[in-house]
C-alpha cells in the first residue's frame, strides 16, 4: 500500500482534472485507515420519527423531510425500531388508520454496526446488502450516529451537494421561456 501511494504522488500532471484523479486514489488508499466513528452523522443530528405520534404528525414528518430513509423510534430518540425508506411510500398519503399502517408495512429492520467498522469494510457491506445506510453503535450498543453510502464517497470525492440540500439553483429562465444555466 505504501509502495502505491508512493507511486500515485510521482505520477507527475500538468491536467488539474488529472490531479483530482490522484487525490481520490489516494483517498481510496485511506478508506481502511478512517474508521465511520470519524465521519458518521451524530445523533443529535438524526431526523427520525416517534412511532407513538399520531398518524397525521407522521405524515407531516414524512411530507417535510429532506432526507429519503427516516429512522422511527420507541420510547426514546436513541432506541431505533425500523428505517423507512420513502420512495417505497404512495405520493399522497391521507390522514387516515390505513395509511399509518401503509406506513409501518414499509418499515424495515434496521442495521447496527460497530463505531471501529473501518470505510472499507462499510463500503464492501454496503455494496454486499444492498443498503444505504447504517446505524452506528459503541461497545455497549449505545447508538452513536449514522452512516450513508453517500458519507464513504464524500471521502473519495469530495463535497456531494445534493439536488434538494443546494443552497441556491443557478439557473433561471429568460423572458422567452429558455433555461439559462450560469
Ligand atoms: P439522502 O438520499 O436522503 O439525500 P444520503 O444518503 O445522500 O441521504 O446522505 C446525505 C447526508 O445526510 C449524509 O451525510 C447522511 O449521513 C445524512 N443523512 C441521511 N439520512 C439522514 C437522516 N434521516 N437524518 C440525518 N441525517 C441523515
Amino acid at each position: 500500500e505504501e509502495e502505491l501511494k508512493g507511486v500515485i504522488d510521482l505520477y507527475k500532471t500538468s491536467n488539474p482534472d488529472y490531479e483530482q484523479e490522484k487525490d481520490m486514489l489516494q483517498s481510496i488508499l485511506q478508506l481502511n485507515d478512517i474508521t465511520v466513528e470519524e465521519i458518521f452523522t451524530h445523533r443529535k443530528n438524526i431526523f427520525s420519527i416517534d412511532s407513538a405520534s399520531e398518524t397525521k404528525d407522521i405524515i407531516e414528518k414524512i411530507n417535510r423531510s429532506r432526507y429519503t430513509r427516516i429512522p422511527f423510534w420507541k420510547d426514546n430518540p436513541e432506541n431505533i425500531i425500523g428505517l423507512l425508506n420513502v420512495r417505497s411510500l404512495d405520493i399522497d398519503l391521507e390522514n387516515h388508520e390505513k395509511s399509518k399502517q401503509k406506513i409501518f408495512s414499509k418499515i424495515n429492520k434496521p442495521w447496527f454496526i460497530p463505531e471501529t467498522t473501518n470505510l472499507l469494510e462499510q463500503l464492501v457491506e454496503f455494496k454486499k446488502r444492498k443498503e444505504h445506510l447504517a446505524f452506528v453503535i459503541d461497545e455497549f450498543g449505545e447508538l452513536l450516529g449514522l452512516i450513508t453510502l453517500e458519507d464513504i464517497i464524500e471521502e473519495i470525492v469530495g463535497e456531494i451537494v445534493d439536488e434538494i440540500d443546494a443552497p441556491e439553483n443557478n439557473f433561471d429562465f429568460n423572458n422567452s421561456g429558455k433555461l439559462i444555466i450560469s
